[in-house]
């Protein structure tokens, strides 16, 4: 059986190899392109070979009044949403309920929208994660990143807890690690951004030196290093007003979820759903996922969303349920901007064209493992 290491980069673009000599020198590499989403479906098909379909989410949260935690103190949510006229009241308020572990982070969602969500959805690498993946098989070991102390040195840490195992063990078996401070440091500081560049040269000795050891452990081992999407910077923001056109949502009219680049909203009536779509489809830098596309990626259920919106490639909702401040840099937008492709590479000569889908790697992973 080939035994093989795959390293997981979080976020890292296509496009951004020429600043990784080693990696790219990989004998197979190509271009990730990702469905429409985040890195919460993108990792998650990745292992799992599953679309949001066939996994049963799309994104984090989802509208389920009836699922929602929230449900229990509906009653004084709109009084704690009184905090959301001043920035410090409402973090405060958001602080206070993350303390409860009702959900991992409520972000900065409205507090009185709160009892319409539920948050359904767990990354392959998350703890809550409960469906079968390629990382339960029997001589995997995984490095994730909450088995770690979360801080600026865990992907260094983590590196070289994967280094001594490989040289230490006689056989260290297949071994997948995440590695995730690219992703966060592109967020806030931007794509090739000095710290970014920096990063950057710190994830190549990462793969180098492990492939290196690797490779001397077996000879006919296979490395894969795979990212979930690509990434690009934030030039122009879109502000919405929903409210203020639509009224307040709820779950007698409508619910609408934004988050940085995606945007979607619900509703049992048709007509309300008509003049949302109106008014989105008329405004600059956001486009609607069509029905096609969205049977194409396998994102059809009405709890993704009825009207599924994203934003232009360097256009961000500013704010959102997201945060309120604009990112450096973002991800989530359509997979038809080059800028959002990850990378998909292998020693293996011919194991993947110029351009994959997160099931191809699914599918080099499942036989390598099953072979
Ligand atoms: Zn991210």
């Amino acid at each position: 059986m080939p035994r093989t290491l795959t390293i997981f980069i979080d976020g890292v673009p296509f496009d951004q190899l020429e600043g990784m000599p080693f990696a790219n020198q990989f004998r197979s590499r190509a271009r990730l392109v990702p469905i429409l989403g985040y890195s919460v479906n993108c990792q998650t098909m990745l292992f799992t070979g599953k679309t949001p379909d066939e996994i049963g989410f799309w994104c984090e949260w989802e509208y389920d009044p009836e699922a929602s935690p929230f449900r229990r103190i509906k009653a004084l949510l709109p009084l704690l949403g009184l905090a959301d006229l001043w920035y410090p009241a409402k973090r405060m308020v958001h602080r206070v309920l993350d303390r409860l572990r009702w959900v991992s982070s409520t972000k900065n969602i409205p507090i009185p929208y709160l009892a319409m969500f539920n948050q359904t959805g767990n990354s392959v690498f998350d703890r809550g994660f409960d469906k079968e993946s390629l990382l339960d098989h029997p001589e995997m070991t995984s490095f994730l990143h909450w088995h770690f102390a979360n801080n600026h040195e865990r992907d260094e840490v983590m590196f070289q807890a994967v280094l001594d195992k490989i040289k230490n063990e006689d056989d260290p078996g297949h071994i997948t690690l995440m590695l995730a401070g690219i992703d966060h440091c592109s967020h806030w500081e931007g794509v090739a951004s000095e710290p970014y560049n920096a990063l950057l040269v710190d994830n190549d000795r990462y793969i180098r030196e492990l492939t290196e050891a690797y490779l001397a452990k077996f000879p006919d081992g296979r490395v894969f290093v795979v990212s979930d999407h690509g990434m690009s910077n934030i030039e122009h923001h879109i502000a919405l007003d929903l409210e203020a056109r639509f009224g307040r949502p709820s779950t007698k009219r409508y619910a609408y979820f934004s988050e940085g680049t995606l945007l979607r909203v619900w509703s049992e009536s048709g007509p309300l759903l008509t003049e949302i779509s109106a008014y989105l489809d008329g405004i600059h830098g956001l486009q609607r996922f069509s029905d096609e596309d969205r049977a194409a990626q396998g994102i059809t259920t009405r709890a993704s969303g009825d009207l599924i919106y994203y934003t232009d490639d360097h256009h961000q909702l500013v704010p959102s349920f997201w945060g309120p401040k604009p990112s450096v840099g973002m991800h989530g937008h359509h997979p038809s901007n080059r800028s959002q492709h990850g990378i998909c590479l292998s020693t293996g000569e011919h194991d993947f064209g110029e351009e994959v889908g997160a099931m191809e790697f699914y599918a080099a992973l499942a036989e390598s493992l099953e072979s």
